[in-house]
């Protein structure tokens, strides 16, 4: 018989040389993927510090820094759970913020204009890797900086979705103004758990793997069901470990 009390999972992963091991506890009711976001960021954030530890371990200095947003001009495409979550957390914000922080995601949309943004609403192309980098090369090219950043300074750093975590560089930040395979080096996180999202749908399997325009999450976001949150922790983490 379920009851509220959450339940303890005991989690090992050892990643870069070293292990991650915590008691996870998860809620033991239903819950929507959205609900279990708090604990996937922690845990990314956990991966991505072991990928930045042994960059560095390695003589690799990570460059990013707070108040550079470079990269805050690229198309972030964020799984339906991050677009629930983000949606909802820009509905609970005090009203004046809210309607300032709406109102660049309408600036946004008219900044890159009306024929690339019906492509992106497309969400079926970004299935196709090189479409996704061509949209991704028009996008960056528009210049438009995310909703989000404020002072090039991320405003909702806490919540900020997995692919924003999951980059770091270790080439001089300024080579971000103008990125190339050739001149910007990406930290090597060796699990990134933003794929994983991308195809976790509804937690069970029921949806197919969408990707969402950080820039549309607003407007995209659709309605998630809910399901045990244990089973859909551990569908989550059996992933992991493929
Ligand atoms: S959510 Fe934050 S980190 Fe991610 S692109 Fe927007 S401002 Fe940058």
């Amino acid at each position: 018989m379920p009851t509220d009390e959450p339940m303890g999972f005991k989690l090992e992963l050892t990643l870069c040389d070293r292990t991650i091991e915590a008691e996870v506890p998860i809620p033991n009711q239903k819950m929507r993927v959205a609900d279990l976001l708090p604990v996937l960021l922690s845990f990314d954030e956990a991966v991505v510090g072991m990928a930045a530890d042994k960059a560095e371990s390695e003589g690799r200095k990570i460059s990013c820094r707070e108040g550079c947003g470079a990269c805050c001009r690229q198309l972030v495409p964020i799984s339906e759970a991050e677009a629930v979550y983000l949606a909802e957390l820009v509905a609970a914000m005090p009203a004046e913020r809210q309607t300032r922080v709406r109102e660049r995601f309408r600036e946004a949309l008219a900044a890159l204009g009306e024929p690339l943004v019906e492509r992106l609403r497309d969400t079926g192309q970004f299935k196709d890797l090189a479409a996704r980098r061509v949209l991704g090369e028009e996008y960056f090219h528009r210049g438009v900086a995310c909703p989000f950043l404020e002072d090039e300074r991320c405003s909702i750093y806490p919540h900020r979705p997995m692919p924003c975590r999951e980059y770091l560089v270790t080439s001089p930040a300024e080579n971000c103004q103008k990125p190339t395979a050739e001149t910007v080096r990406p930290v090597d996180v060796p699990i990134k758990l933003s794929q994983i999202l991308y195809q976790f749908g509804d937690g069970v399997g029921n949806q197919p793997t969408r990707w969402i325009p950080l820039v549309l999450a607003l407007e995209l976001v659709g309605e998630q069901r809910t399901y045990p949150a244990p089973e859909m922790f551990k569908n989550f983490v059996s992933r992991i470990r493929g």
